[in-house]
């Protein structure tokens, strides 16, 4: 049974009883099997952005875009304007990360989107560190 399969089944006959819990790893999972059928995902690079809560990726705490600063054979470092570095590893992530960076900026209620913090310019640069 494909994971889709699972979400949708418990979503039909098992909701009401459903923990938080195991709806976000129905989800998680859903979603891990959506963005790994995406054929051709071009692989994380320095100076992508990703957007957003990226389905949890950065952890669930993390609900700004970022750009990547830099890449492994499997994690990523990205930050945002004025943020922490944040840090993402494993397959799964990576490929939460492929997908809200080519969904691209969004906002939350289909609102008009502000524009993207880490796609704007910033001040004058720290160090000469090129996307
Ligand atoms: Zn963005």
């Amino acid at each position: 049974m494909t994971a889709r399969e699972d979400l949708r089944r418990e979503m039909t006959h098992n909701h009401l009883y459903m923990t938080e819990e195991r709806a976000d790893e129905l989800i998680d999972a859903a979603l891990a099997e959506a963005a790994a059928a995406t054929p051709g995902a071009r692989p994380l690079a320095v100076g992508d952005v990703i957007h957003g809560f990226a389905y949890g990726a950065f952890g669930r705490d993390h609900y700004h875009c970022v750009r990547i600063e830099a890449i492994g054979p499997d994690w990523i470092v990205a930050r945002g304007a004025n943020s922490e570095p944040s840090f993402a590893d494993g397959e799964r992530a990576l490929q939460l990360c492929q997908r809200a960076r080519e969904e691209g900026h969004q906002t939350p209620y289909g609102e008009p989107p502000e524009p993207c913090p880490a796609e704007a310019s910033a001040g004058a640069p720290l160090t000469d560190w090129q996307a």
